[in-house]
């Protein structure tokens, strides 16, 4: 790593510091470092304000309307955001659609949709799985079928995260089913306000709105609305995959994480000592911070490798892994050392409606951000595919 990229980058992670003591809307931080419920309004003010300092973007290139960033810069982006309790970046449009539309979108499809990505004026959804294709994308079966200048489309996508919320959806598609499954795939963006469109809430554990399933009943679908080719769709998929599961190791919000399970193990009282004094819980602790450095670590190295132009392949699934489970774990051991608190649940605290029903006041957020949390290992390809990834990779099969 240079020296003056590494200096860029440190530059950055100042003003992120300072921008999170000053400018960030302090009721946002106050909801998200607590765990509870952010509205959409919430969201786009969060997007809105990253925007303003032109950071929303920052990994786009200038021509777009970004800053360029090095995977560094994204990076310590992230790391400096999680570190200080805020909300995640919605991926949807800034990370995962818009980047494809720049690379693969026509001049049309660049003038119409990246600009109200930038804005945050419009919401997207990423409609991949399906019943029965999830692990196995390729399995998809929401078919399209041309009808002059449109696509016909029907079917069904699921865990579509806050479809309930999106305008748009980019969409795999079957566009044909006479070849090889990934060969007859096309990416579609659906307006998601067309006739024949369902949105329908799913709770998870966590007894919260999240995900939806999305119901596609003769949608019409105009042919300009599909990035790449008819049946080109598998590669751009697998470029927004990589996107996706590159930059998301997490460090910051594992330190983040810490940082409050130290503070409440001091905090806590255990018979006549604190929490924090027990020997058994210290030494969790210091397994879990030994885990997170081991992370910060590794996330260096793979940086260190991606800067110097290799692709992070199956170090990328090994920090999925470990910054899912460690990140698990982590939550797991607050509600432990919450005690009663930990379990006590109110779904009206976690929308910021009163104070929690027992003990510190971030009590409240944490259960059902931790049953949430099990879909980490799930989301952005579980924890059991990205181990095939790793044995194909050390055993020199093909991917
Ligand atoms: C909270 C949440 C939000 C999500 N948001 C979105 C979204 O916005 N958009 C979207 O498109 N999708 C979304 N997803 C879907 C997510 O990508 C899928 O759940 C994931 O890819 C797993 O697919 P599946 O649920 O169909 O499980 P399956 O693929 O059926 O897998 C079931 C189990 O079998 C294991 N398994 C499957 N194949 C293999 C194999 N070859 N070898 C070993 N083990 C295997 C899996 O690891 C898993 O444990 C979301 C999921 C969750 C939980």
């Amino acid at each position: 790593m240079s020296a003056e990229l590494w200096a860029r980058a440190e530059r950055l992670r100042a003003e992120i510091r300072e921008f999170c003591r000053t400018t960030l809307p302090s009721d946002i931080l106050h909801k998200s470092s607590q765990h509870l419920m952010l509205t959409k309004e919430e969201y786009v003010r969060w997007m809105r304000s990253l925007q303003s300092r032109g950071w929303g973007v920052g990994h786009w290139p200038r021509e777009y309307g970004g800053l360029a960033w090095s995977a560094l810069e994204r990076f310590v982006f992230e790391d400096e955001l999680g570190r200080a309790g805020c909300p995640w970046v919605i991926p949807f449009g800034v990370k995962y659609v818009g980047p494809v539309i720049y690379t693969f979108g026509t001049e049309q499809q660049k003038r119409r949709f990246l600009a109200p990505i930038v804005s945050t004026d419009e919401w997207w959804a990423q409609g991949y799985s399906e019943p029965g294709a999830g692990s196995d994308l390729a399995g998809l079966r929401t078919a399209a079928e041309r009808d002059g200048d449109y696509y016909i489309v029907n079917g069904q996508k699921c865990w579509t995260t806050y479809a309930q919320w999106a305008d748009w959806m980019f969409c795999l598609v079957r566009t044909s089913r006479d070849e090889r499954a990934q060969n007859g795939i096309s990416f579609l963006l659906i307006d998601l306000r067309s006739p024949g469109v369902v949105v329908n809430p799913v709770r998870t554990m966590d007894m919260c709105h999240h995900v939806n399933e999305v119901w596609l009943d003769n949608v019409r679908v105009p042919v300009e609305n599909r990035v790449g080719e008819e049946g080109g769709g598998w590669k751009l998929a697998k470029f927004l995959l990589v996107n996706e599961r590159t930059y998301g190791s997490g460090v910051g919000e594992s330190c983040f994480a810490l940082g409050r399970l130290k503070a409440l193990a001091a905090e806590m009282s255990c018979g006549v000592r604190s929490l924090g004094e027990h020997a058994a819980f210290r030494r969790r602790i210091d397994e879990l911070e030994l885990r997170v450095l081991v992370l910060e670590t590794v996330s260096y190295q793979v940086l260190t490798d991606m800067l110097s132009g290799r692709e992070a392949g199956a170090e990328a699934s090994m920090l999925k892994i470990r910054a899912s489970e460690v990140y698990q774990d982590l939550i797991e051991a607050t509600v432990d050392a919450l005690g009663y608190a930990g379990v006590a649940y109110d779904p009206q605290t976690l929308h910021g409606e009163g104070p929690p029903l027992l003990g510190p006041s971030d009590a409240g957020g944490i259960l059902h951000y931790h049953l949430y949390n099990r879909a980490a290992t799930i989301y952005g390809g579980s924890t059991e595919i990205q181990r095939n990834i790793i044995a194909k990779s050390v055993l020199g099969l093909p991917s």
